[in-house]
């Protein structure tokens, strides 16, 4: 992770204007137009220091590459994924790096229709099997929002994702070191919804 001094930024200094700049490269994708190949003079191009505008953190879904479904090029957002988009300490610490080290002034949460990892907590929470080792720690994550959702509500799973990604962008909200940031504007943090068959993103909270 290289040093930056935060000015300067072309685009996405504030907020709304990363979202647009976020949104736009989904748009992009979307209509067969990207701008952005991932060849090696994109590497070399963003070998200096970095300069992200945004985080995105999203599912580990094999369906949901982050870079691709928003057409960004090497150096333009940090990515986390997940099981889940699921936080632990290391997620939080890393995003409190990127607001906080690197100026980046918006962090996107990404759900994404028929996750695994919510349809393995909705299966763990009807049958009553936790899983073992760290992957209870996923389910652990996703299980108030499936409650919320209603375990024998038919549309659990859609209603649970929904439920999970702003669960997930409430917490970041309140997280130590960016409730101050969000509260004075200076960072939004704000949950989207990936279908998987258009590449479509969604905003689920104009917030
Ligand atoms: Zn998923």
């Amino acid at each position: 992770m290289g040093a930056t001094s935060g000015q300067g930024r072309q685009a996405g200094g504030t907020p709304r204007a990363a979202l647009a700049d976020l949104l736009a490269g989904n748009r992009r994708f979307v209509s067969g137009q990207p701008v952005h190949g991932h060849d090696v003079t994109a590497a070399a191009a963003a070998s200096g220091d970095q300069q992200p505008y945004a985080v995105v953190l999203g599912c580990i879904d094999s369906r949901v590459p982050l870079e691709a479904i928003f057409d960004q090029t090497f150096g333009a957002i940090c990515v986390i994924r997940t099981g889940g988009h699921v936080l632990d300490r290391a997620v939080c610490g890393s995003i409190e790096y990127v607001v906080g080290q690197l100026g980046v002034p918006l962090v996107m949460v990404l759900g994404h229709e028929r996750c695994g990892a919510v349809e393995a907590t909705v299966a763990a929470l009807r049958t009553g099997q936790r899983p073992g080792g760290s992957l209870a720690h996923l389910v652990d994550e996703i299980a108030p929002a499936v409650t919320e959702a209603g375990i024998d509500d038919p549309a659990v799973l859609p209603l649970a994702i929904r439920r999970h990604v702003r669960r997930t962008v409430r917490t970041l909200r309140a997280d130590a070191l960016l409730a101050g940031p969000v509260d004075a504007g200076r960072v939004a943090v704000v949950g989207g919804l990936y279908e998987l068959a258009t590449g479509e993103v969604a905003l689920l909270d104009p917030n």
